[in-house]
């Protein structure tokens, strides 16, 4: 008997939700595709293209309207002889300096053969090799820009829509699209930059849950055979996404997700078990991914935080988390945070949905102070935290979470706890 057997009874093909997979035609985005061929236009006139900022938060198409519409401006450009249109698309997630960019830029535009080394080049020299580049294109360059607010520093963005004015280009029309996820970007940007890469703006605003719907829609057509999903499941991936973040990605990562569940059970249908299940999944790998990229710091005060809660004395304020964040941290050969760096951990953990705030009154005196609870599974936090617990040792309240005979060599499990651990040693392990 076969060990592989391929299953086709869910996905007509899967691959079409994943993230590299564009959609022939974009749902619901008509005004904001409208307003985009408009500023694309001069394009195929022959004129000098605009520079055109796209802005909006993640997963609201605003790469997927990028591609969409310049692969069909390339085509439609194929019919009038006299336009040579070459268009350059680079992510710059990974690139944080105009450098950077520069020389991805020079290799896009050369042969495979003659590429630069991405490093120990002045930059003027880079430069002066992108207008080399790009003059011997003699024609209509469009230079894509995804991601753009992972770039530090903004001479590149100063230099591409001013080279032909600073005398840099002779031939080539060079149009600059710049995408960006982040809305403090552009306001941070110097007004030099500003005036020449703003020319056309275009916001993407997220989506509601109609427009998600839609776009589930038209995808799961794709993507699923006909029937398996059942009624409930696109609108409640729709909703949650519309209340999440109105993040088409997210949506279509649900959707996948309750498919996936789906097949792995062996079931004929996905239905609304399957997306709740894979929305918890899909929410536990985002937290615990969360955690994971918290400092030490960031660790020690959830540490403190979780076991304060696990003894009924949340919510609690910042003030009375310390003394055992302190102890946590002196237990750990870390010296502690001072008060407002410690609370700022507690803001952060707030912001990743990892615990929960409450802002309350003081009453008559009318000052207003803060209270943390946890807002996750402890399971979850714990799996996300080993080398803390580790380092700390095993706080007496997680004694029903923590099987004291996972870790080697510990003490019996119901005498074991952690002020034992730390009387008995000077070692900070419990297990010593
Ligand atoms: P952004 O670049 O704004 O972060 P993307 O363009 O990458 O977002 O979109 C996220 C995902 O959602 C992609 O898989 C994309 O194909 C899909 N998507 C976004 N908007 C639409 C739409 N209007 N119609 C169809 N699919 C869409
Ligand atoms: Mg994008």
């Amino acid at each position: 008997m076969a060990l592989f057997e391929r299953d086709q009874h869910i996905y007509r093909d899967r691959d079409a939700l994943r993230e590299d997979y564009q959609p022939e035609e974009l749902v619901g985005r008509d005004e904001e595709l409208q307003t985009f061929q408009a500023a694309l236009q001069p394009v195929i006139n022959g004129e000098q293209p605009n520079n055109i900022f796209i802005y909006g938060k993640t997963g609201v198409g605003k790469t997927a309207a990028t591609r969409y519409l310049l692969s069909h401006l390339k085509q439609d450009a194929a019919q009038y002889d006299d336009l040579d249109l070459s268009v350059v698309f680079l992510n710059c997630d990974g690139l944080t300096s105009s450098y950077q960019i520069a020389t991805h830029l020079v290799n896009e535009l050369r042969s495979e053969t003659n590429q630069i080394s991405t490093t120990g080049y002045p930059l003027a020299s880079v430069y002066e090799m992108l207008w080399n580049e790009l003059d011997d294109r003699t024609g209509t360059v469009l230079i894509v820009l995804d991601e753009i607010d992972h770039v530090q520093d903004d001479s590149i963005l100063y230099q591409l829509p001013r080279a032909r004015a600073n005398g840099n280009l002779e031939r080539a029309k060079v149009g600059l699209i710049g995408i960006s996820n982040d809305f403090s970007f552009r306001d941070d940007l110097s007004p030099k930059v500003k005036s020449s890469l703003c020319e056309q703006e275009i916001h993407f605003p997220a989506y509601n849950a109609t427009n998600l719907r839609a776009i589930l829609q038209q995808r799961s057509q794709v993507a699923f055979h006909e029937g398996v999903l059942s009624s409930e499941v696109i609108p409640l991936c729709a909703a949650y996404g519309a209340k999440d973040a109105g993040d088409a990605r997210q949506s279509i990562d649900l959707l996948m997700k309750a498919g996936d569940l789906a097949r792995e059970e062996g079931a004929d249908l996905v239905v609304e078990d399957h997306v709740k299940n894979g929305r918890r999944s899909l929410e536990r790998g985002r937290i615990k991914e969360g955690i994971m990229g918290l400092t030490e710091h960031g660790h020690l005060v959830l540490y403190a935080l979780l076991t304060l809660d696990l003894e009924g004395e949340t919510p609690i304020r910042s003030r009375d988390v310390r003394p055992r964040y302190t102890r946590f941290a002196e237990m750990a050969n870390r010296d502690p945070l001072v008060p407002r760096r410690m609370r700022d951990h507690l803001s952060e953990l707030a912001m990743l949905g990892i615990i929960s705030v409450t802002e309350r009154n003081e009453g008559r005196r009318g000052g207003t102070y803060r209270e943390y609870a946890l807002d996750m599974d402890v399971n979850l936090i714990l799996s996300a935290m080993d080398e803390t617990v580790e380092l700390v040792g095993v706080h007496e309240s997680l004694s029903e979470y923590i099987d004291p005979s996972d870790s080697a060599e510990s003490a019996p499990s119901d005498s074991f706890s952690f002020s034992d651990s730390i009387s008995s040693s000077d070692s900070l392990s419990p297990d010593a």
